[in-house]
């Protein structure tokens, strides 16, 4: 047989079975496993043998989730976390030394921000931001120090797009590791090991699950890499729970018909906001107007469930339409089975300056939506009345 494709190996990579002979990927609630005798348990200590120890190393539902997620992104192997979070901490946490510095793009997520400017200083470990539209002047940041180079792409919430090809040739000039947070994307969306990145991250918690249910993420890539942070997580434990793992092995499956169906919905919701007289801008990577729509398209497969839109009339109008949506859900999460809206400015945005705020693209009317599988007629109704 021909390499499976995507599909295949989501719902055909599975762990061994019991000797129940289950169809479906039964759940291991087990904390631990036992030895066949002392010099059995020596061997597994030791790592001569590949077997499951303790869960808080490895477990067979973690396991065949990480395997999945390997596969779909062309990596060697990976370690699952029990948040997307504790993925980000743990695996720059095992990289990175006192003193050791990483460029990062100004647009990530909210706690990765955090977690850059509040506690990786603590640990002398320093970072230095770049512009979206200024990938070119990446070179320009980096010191002896520099080490990673971390990037989120699309961005949250400005749905901005960054070539990965030219980060990923940065990289390798300079030898520094690339780090991607492919949360928003999805491993069948884009795959930034094929331009070069050497680790990947995801939140599971949002398109993963993609049914707003449990926490989880996952880090995968270069095996040499991946066993650095797999000792350092082994050792803190972050790992993530085996009841998740099963969860999110499972809606793996269906992961692709989900995908695509939620591109095709945020497709037609995009091009209706983007000839409606209150929206002011539409930015959806797949909308010609999108102004890194040539990137997007050469490497994402499809547009994905977010769209960032600009409402007329500010903060003021954004809180409005907020409290106008009647079926759409007023959430923090998004990559859910529900339609979701939040106001950036108003929210989780609120605390930074209004300069800071405009650096990443977080204008006073910006609106997120994660659009999800209700039916296309439906979500544009509602848009529609509470933009009205
Ligand atoms: C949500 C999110 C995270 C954090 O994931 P959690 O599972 O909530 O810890 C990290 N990066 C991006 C881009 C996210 O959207």
């Amino acid at each position: 047989m021909s390499t499976p494709h995507f599909e295949t190996e989501a719902i055909r990579t599975q762990i061994e079975r019991s000797q129940f002979l289950e169809h479906s990927s039964p759940l291991y609630l087990t904390s631990s496993y036992i030895f066949e005798d002392a010099e059995d348990m020596r061997a597994s200590f030791s790592e001569e043998k590949e077997r499951n120890i303790y869960s808080r190393f490895s477990n067979p539902n973690t396991s065949e989730f990480v395997e999945k997620i390997a596969k779909m992104e062309g990596a060697e192997t990976g370690y699952a976390f029990a948040t997307g979070m504790s993925a980000v901490f743990s695996t720059l946490a095992a990289l990175l030394n006192s003193g050791d510095h990483i460029i990062s793009s100004r647009s990530v997520f909210g706690s990765t921000h955090s977690l850059f400017t509040k506690f990786f200083p603590k640990w002398n470990i320093s970072h230095s931001y770049f512009k979206i539209d200024e990938v070119d002047a990446i070179e320009r940041l980096i010191k002896p120090e520099t080490k990673i180079i971390f990037a989120e792409t699309p961005t949250n919430p400005g749905v901005d797009i960054i070539d990965l090809e030219v980060l990923s040739e940065i990289a390798k000039k300079h030898k520094l590791i690339l780090v991607i947070d492919n949360c928003f994307a999805t491993p069948y969306i884009q795959n930034p090991i094929k331009y070069g990145a050497h680790l990947v991250i995801h939140s599971a918690t949002k398109m993963i699950d993609g049914q707003g249910r449990v926490l989880g993420g996952v880090t995968v890539g270069n095996a040499d890499l991946i066993r650095e942070i797999y000792l350092f997580s082994r050792n803190t434990g972050p790992a993530l729970s085996p009841f998740n793992a099963w969860i999110l092995s499972k809606s793996l499956e269906t992961l692709a018909v989900r995908l695509e169906k939620h591109s095709e919905n945020a497709l037609k919701l995009a091009e209706f906001l983007e000839n409606h007289p209150n929206v002011q801008q539409v930015k959806y990577p797949f909308l010609k107007s999108h102004p890194q729509y040539e990137i997007a398209k050469k490497q994402m497969r499809l547009g994905g469930n977010i769209i960032s839109f600009e409402i007329k009339g500010g903060i003021a109008a954004g809180r409005k339409f907020v409290n106008s949506v009647k079926m759409c859900s007023r959430s923090a999460n998004l990559g859910d089975t529900r339609s979701i809206v939040t106001h950036p400015a108003s929210t989780t945005h609120s605390k930074l300056s209004e300069e800071d705020r405009l650096e990443v693209g977080i204008t006073d009317g910006l609106i997120r939506t994660s659009v999800g599988l209700e039916h296309i007629d439906d979500i544009i109704e509602d848009i529609k009345q509470a933009l009205s």
